[in-house]
């Protein structure tokens, strides 16, 4: 994958839309189960950002593992060239997902 762009606006992992974790999991229901949040929130991300060179972030995790039926689903891994991922109501998304 060249690029994951996630908005989620609180998550350990996320700085400025970038995904800084090394693999991350979708479940089955398209939901990023390695979203961790901070202890500090929204609030906490934006200072950090604040402290943070854009450059420096990673385009995308090295795997993102899957369990969503997608027709980019290539047995439990992603294929997608880029996805894109965010908050819902009651979970932070892939929204890139096409079902099989
Ligand atoms: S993709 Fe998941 S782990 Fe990565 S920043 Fe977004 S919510 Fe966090
Ligand atoms: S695009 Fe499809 S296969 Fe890739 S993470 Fe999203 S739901 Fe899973």
């Amino acid at each position: 994958m060249d690029r994951l762009k996630c908005t989620t606006s609180n998550c350990k992992h996320n700085l400025y839309d970038h995904c800084n974790a090394k693999t991350i999991v979708i479940s089955k229901k398209a939901a990023c189960d390695s979203r961790i949040k901070r202890a500090g929130g929204e609030l906490e991300q934006t200072f950090e950002e604040l402290e943070t060179v854009v450059e420096s972030l990673q385009d995308a995790p090295d795997e993102v593992v899957c369990d969503f039926d997608c027709i980019y689903n290539a047995k439990r891994k992603c294929s997608a060239v880029a996805i894109l991922v965010s908050d819902r109501i009651f979970a932070t998304k892939c929204r890139t997902k096409i079902k099989n």
